[in-house]
């Protein structure tokens, strides 16, 4: 059985945008599954709109989701002489001709079929000639048939089908020389030897146009999957208006790369009402047949769900390593001292939607003097609470053990002695420990603290209530 080889292949205008990515993530995916060659092609023919800072752009948005790539980076740019030599030997055979009507000809004759009522189309007048122009400008059509149909069976649209009738004579080469787009896909994915094209459904149209290339050059026509849109809240094509369409942009607000994976696929693809995969139960489960027909709404909502979930459930290691640029920004680097960031996530993952809220929840671990949030001490701290607190860091400073639970029982007996609830000291305690009030259960945080922080903190708020 001949070996299933499949691409991705991004125009470097900009960074690597959701609808790419996702459509990337299908053709490594199926790659993956069928143990096929997944190659990188980058199409920068284009050389106005294309820049090294785009491609540099993609490739990073490529490796933070973790799909790599096996063939490739491929450039069209270094391939300018294959496209050639491919133009002359349609022209040699007979399948291409020169062109050399000026663009005033075309348009007046554009303008003229408008005014008739007549679908615009190039007329065929080079098609006829029999000789040479010498030293006049032209371009290269390709001779497309005049009658039948082109048809394929997309892999997710189903049967599609165009009238020859329909198609121009397309340019295959510009006045200057330079190939045109769909000609140069069609030669890079016969001579790569590409068997699916899994795409974006913007390109539905070039699709029969392509084909009759193929069949022009002989090699053999790929299959085509075309995959929907992807739109925005409001049911347009997803685009800034909606907010980030960067996968990078995704990582900067703090989510975890399975995350989009997990969000990317579910955007068009179903299997069950299953939401949560793995990597592993992707590339087992997936099929290009079951990516559905219809546009998928992006959904910031459940992409924040899913992240949660992979906070939750993530290794802290793992999520350590991942937090440290999150904590630079804030001006924190666990290296120079405090708890281990393991155990610190470990306190925080449960709640955390994001990695910026884990980063914003571990900066008090680090801080030797949080900064106490006045309206949350105006609202806790009673004349009686620093009494109160000084007989918890007593009690503390003497007890036997320092852990979750020992501290737990000191709480206990410590207000059960005052006759007070814990609602009594609670909140003062947070304060005192975190800066306010927002914190994982502070039996834990003093664990992770230990005993000469939680207490060295806990003298410093008494000092402040009591002023
Ligand atoms: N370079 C094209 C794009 O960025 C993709 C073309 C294709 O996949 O055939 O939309």
């Amino acid at each position: 059985m001949s070996q299933v080889r499949l691409r991705f292949a991004p125009s470097p205008t900009g960074y690597l945008h959701v609808g790419g990515a996702r459509t990337a993530l299908f053709n490594w995916l199926l790659a993956r599954k069928l143990g096929g060659t997944f190659v990188l092609r980058i199409e920068d023919t284009d050389v106005a709109r294309s820049t090294q800072e785009s491609v540099d752009a993609i490739l990073q948005g490529m490796e933070w989701l973790g799909l790599d790539w096996d063939e490739g980076p491929f450039y069209q740019s270094d391939n300018f002489p294959l496209y050639k030599e491919h133009v002359d030997r349609l022209l040699a055979e007979g399948k291409a001709y020169k062109c050399y009507c000026s663009s005033e000809e075309l348009e007046a004759k554009r303008e003229k079929a408008l005014a008739e009522g007549r679908k615009p189309k190039y007329d065929g007048t080079c098609r006829k000639l029999e000789t040479d122009v010498p030293g006049k400008p032209f371009v290269v059509r390709f001779k497309a048939p005049l009658d039948g149909v082109t048809a394929f069976d997309d892999l997710i649209k189903g049967p599609i089908s165009f009238e020859n009738s329909e198609l121009d004579d397309l340019i295959i080469q510009r006045s200057d020389g330079t190939p045109t787009y769909n000609f140069v896909v069609v030669v890079d994915d016969a001579s790569m030897g590409i068997t699916t094209v899994i795409r974006g459904d913007d390109h539905v149209n070039n699709t029969p146009r392509q084909i009759l290339l193929y069949q022009a050059l002989g090699s053999p026509v790929p299959r085509f999957a075309h995959v929907p849109m992807i739109l925005g809240s409001d049911k347009t094509r997803l685009s800034k208006r909606h907010g980030a369409t960067s996968v990078m942009a995704y990582r900067d607000m703090g989510f975890l790369p399975e995350a989009m994976i997990n969000y990317l696929v579910r955007l068009g693809w179903s299997h069950g009402d299953e939401e949560i995969f793995s990597r592993e139960e992707l590339i087992e489960k997936f099929t290009i047949e079951a990516v559905g027909r219809s546009a998928g709404v992006f959904n910031t909502d459940k992409l924040l769900w899913l992240n949660a979930h992979y906070i939750k459930s993530g290794d802290p290691e793992r999520l350590a390593t991942l937090l440290l640029p999150f904590l630079a920004d804030r001006g924190v680097d666990p290296s120079m001292g405090g708890p281990a960031l393991p155990t610190v996530v470990r306190t925080l993952q449960e709640r955390a939607k994001t990695m910026l809220e884990l980063a914003d929840g571990a900066v008090f671990y680090y801080t030797p003097l949080p900064l106490f949030d006045d309206e949350a001490i105006a609202k806790h701290v009673k004349p009686e609470t620093a009494g109160y607190l000084q007989s918890l860091a007593t009690a503390l400073e003497t007890a036997a053990d320092f852990n979750h639970d020992a501290v737990e029982v000191v709480f206990k007996e410590v207000c059960a002695g005052l006759g007070i609830k814990m609602g009594q000291i609670g909140p003062a305690v947070r304060i005192a420990l975190c800066g306010g009030t927002v914190s994982p259960s502070i039996y834990e945080v003093m664990e992770v603290l230990g005993r000469d922080e939680s207490c060295r903190r806990l003298s410093r708020a008494i000092a402040r209530f009591s002023a």
